[in-house]
């Protein structure tokens, strides 16, 4: 097997030889697709270089640590990294790689920049992202960068979180390899991102988004791009939106490295791609849906008129359930039941009424999943099912939080469906208007969901921070792709519900390790795909009804009114020793480097318990000094004494509207037959809110808010009027509340500008 091999002559199976990027990037050459060319260092030509170095059991001996140990776990990183640094590479090998990036210099008549990126053999699996993990380096010019660049990306194997993640998801160190490619850097004059079809709904629209200068500037979303729709069948563009591009991004010529300037007059405001450009980019997504039989969320550019294709992957987010028109539609199209929007989007399908665990297998692929109340346990059926409808529940139950989540239609709380509904009926679910139709609803694929992928077509900028909600590790890399400022609520009880265990049972088990090891692998989920934003966890917060389905919930006791009862800090300061494995697992995190998590504190009400918790920690080793700890305001105790919580050293507060409503108004938040009283925005709840960011501004306090009232845009705008620090909204919502929040704020400076100036 050859040491290194041009791109054009690998193909998607050959991810064993370079991996798979190497492996997808040559299989999109071949079908025509125009993206940079270059050459592969194969996965081979690195294992022949740590065997014939002689290295190779000195790597895997120094990796035989305990990963859960930090301070042995960055031993084993280093010594394993110093080993591929400092080995002499076999002649064979070395001029392999520097010859091969001479003649692909050659072959364009200059000194190349070009990007060397790691690509993992184990890569692609299913469930086994490692993108990320390893090391890129771009800008690389000459052979010696290109050569050392590649030993650096190979060396990045062996990163401390590289190994962690191996060993806790159960790969062999020894069966991951690295490929690396180095690939000619595109130099933009313009460029973007493009939706083969429509990020939401699927429509065969072909969505494009340009600017000038390199992909940055609209990727990270730091310029308003140029906004184009073609309709894909017809080949034709249907609108063209021309922002005020202010600034761009270009690479300087002598370092290679990227500079953003400010865009010439000339261009601002001029259009960025001509007609055939748009018709040509389009043509090439269509291409690539049909080759990948699924639609694609493309990034472009062009370099002296001609076009490349940088990256090609699947559009996540669309609505899973709308089956093809060609299926047979049954029935009238009439409403037929009525309930809470708990999730946007529109599916329609078959109904299976699941009345207790043994139905789950009933659920078959966009199946639509009817029950009373979902558990933690119907979890793997609902990813299955393409909406899901719900007896009981208000917009904050387990359904509708992980239908958001997980991006698929919800109607919850519509008090009959498991009554009118049965098996084999064929329904449309518009989880955004809260309405079931019988049938397939004639115009169902045309009613425009706000799905989760909108939130990353475009990004305005705003001084009050717009942040993401999670409650699935599962979900990280959705809610990262909204392009959030950070994560403003992780509920860890949805981690742990999904284990199927309680926490106690774990401790009586004497399991403790294994515990705090599931805590930390979710949380590094999250906390990796927003690094370095912050990443406020909260600490366990499930009310005790919710683990009794669980193993060991026998011991849990039977409460009258769970809500009201032992959950949040107050369980947690009564069974410390729960609490100090939850300190354990965010010492670990940061201590791999994942500083960006803080903790956050659900249900206190009285300052005692915030110091009773900070003694815990600091007894746990954490220091506070560089760790983010703050309350969730949602008992109206805390808000009304919110000052003591200040003087004793807060970093911040998160508005939790869902259950401060439900104290406030003394409204069961997930009781469908008082959820018409159910108001976060009643003048009683907002008067706390305005109270607490009024006495926290001034102490120079962060405030947020991550009940699902921040999701709404009439809540928003009043918070940013209110002047809170952050709002943290559900995946769905991200793209409509930072548009809110950006429209709010620009209102907010006109009016202070017109006050200035004097009458005309
Ligand atoms: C809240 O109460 O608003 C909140 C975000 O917490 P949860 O919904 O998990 O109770
Ligand atoms: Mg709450």
């Amino acid at each position: 097997m050859a040491a290194v091999v041009w791109l054009e002559e690998v193909g998607k199976d050959d991810v064993a030889v370079v991996g798979g990027k190497g492996a997808s990037l040559g299989e999109m050459i071949n079908v025509g697709v125009p993206v940079p060319g270059g050459f592969a260092v194969t996965a081979q030509a690195y294992r022949d270089f740590i065997t014939r170095s002689g290295i190779v059991d000195g790597i895997f001996d120094a990796l035989k640590v305990d990963v859960h140990d930090p301070a042995a776990l960055n031993g084993a990183a280093e010594k394993a990294k110093g080993l591929v640094l400092e080995a002499k590479v076999p002649k064979d090998i070395e001029e392999a790689i520097r010859g091969r990036y001479r003649e692909m210099c050659d072959r364009e008549g200059e000194e190349l920049f070009v990007a060397v990126r790691s690509s993992a053999t184990a890569e692609d699996l299913p469930d086994a992202s490692f993108a990320g993990q390893q090391e890129t380096f771009l800008n690389m010019r000459g052979e010696d960068q290109v050569f050392e660049a590649t030993r650096k990306c190979w060396a990045s194997l062996y990163g401390a979180r590289a190994i962690f993640y191996r060993v806790d998801r159960g790969f062999e160190h020894e069966k991951v390899n690295i490929s690396v490619t180095v690939q000619k850097m595109v130099d933009a004059e313009k460029s973007g991102v493009m939706f083969s079809s429509h990020p939401t709904t699927g429509e065969p629209e072909v969505i494009i988004e340009a600017a000038w200068g390199l992909g940055e500037s609209v990727v990270s979303g730091s310029v308003s791009p140029d906004h184009y729709v073609v309709d894909r069948k017809g080949s034709r563009i249907v609108s063209k939106s021309i922002a005020a591009k202010e600034t761009m991004i270009f690479r300087d010529k002598k370092t290679g490295e990227t500079v953003t300037k400010k865009t010439p007059q000339d261009l601002r405001e001029k259009v960025v791609l001509s007609d055939e450009e748009i018709l040509e980019l389009s043509a090439q997504g269509d291409l690539l849906e049909r080759h990948y039989g699924i639609p694609q969320d493309i990034e472009w550019a062009y370099e002296k008129g001609k076009m490349f294709i940088l990256q090609s992957r699947p559009i996540t987010t669309i609505t899973k359930g709308v089956k093809g028109e060609d299926e047979a539609a049954k029935g009238s199209g009439e409403v037929i039941l009525t309930g809470l929007a708990a999730s946007p989007g529109v599916a329609t399908g078959e109904v299976k009424v699941v009345s207790g665990l043994g139905d789950l297998d009933k659920v078959k692929e966009g199946d639509i999943l009817v029950t009373v109340m979902t558990e933690p346990d119907m979890v793997p059926a609902m990813k299955r099912a393409g909406a899901i409808v719900t007896d009981e529940g208000g917009l904050t139950c387990h359904a509708a939080i992980v239908s958001r989540e997980l991006g698929f239609p919800a109607v919850v709380g519509t008090k009959s469906a498991t009554k009118t509904l049965s098996d084999g009926m064929v329904i449309t679910v518009d989880g955004g208007k809260g309405k079931v139709y019988e049938g397939r609803l004639k115009k169902a694929k045309s009613v425009e969901p706000t799905g989760p992928a909108v939130a990353f077509a475009y990004k305005p900028i705003t001084a009050t921070e717009v942040k993401v909600n999670v409650s699935m590790p599962e979900a990280a890399e959705a809610a990262a792709a909204t392009l959030a400022d950070g994560v403003g609520l992780l509920r860890i009880e949805h981690m742990i519900l999904g284990l199927g265990k309680t926490p106690r049972y774990y401790i009586k088990a004497g399991r403790e390790d294994e515990y705090v090891e599931e805590l930390v692998g979710g949380v590094m989920a999250v906390a990796e795909a927003f690094y370095p934003r912050p990443v406020w966890v909260r600490t366990l917060d499930a009310p005790t009804d919710e683990f009794r389905g669980m193993e060991g919930g026998e011991d849990e006791p039977s409460e009258h009114n769970p809500m009201l009862g032992w959950r949040g800090i107050r369980r947690d300061l009564e069974e410390p020793d729960h609490f100090r494995l939850e300190m354990r697992a965010f010492k670990k995190l940061h201590e791999m480097g994942l500083t960006n998590v803080g903790i956050m504190l659900p249900l206190v009400q009285h300052v005692n318990e915030f110091r009773r918790a900070k003694v815990l920690m600091v007894e746990e080793g954490l220091d506070l000094e560089k760790i983010d700890v703050g309350i969730m305001v949602e008992t109206p105790a805390a808000a009304l004494t919110i000052d003591d919580f200040i003087e004793d050293g807060i970093d911040f507060v998160s508005f939790g509207t869902n259950d401060l409503t439900q104290y406030t108004l003394a409204v069961d938040r997930n009781n469908e037959n008082v959820a018409g009283l159910y108001s976060e925005l009643h003048p009683a709840v907002l008067a706390q809110i305005e109270y607490v960011v009024e006495r926290c501004n001034k102490a120079g306090v962060a405030t947020s808010i991550c009940g699902q009232a921040g999701s709404y845009p009439e809540m928003a705008k009043r918070l940013v009027e209110i002047g809170i620090t952050s709002i943290s909204a559900n995946i769905d919502a991200v793209a409509t509340v930072r548009d809110t929040v950006a429209r709010a704020e620009k209102i907010i400076m006109l009016r202070a500008l017109r006050e200035d100036q004097p009458p005309a």
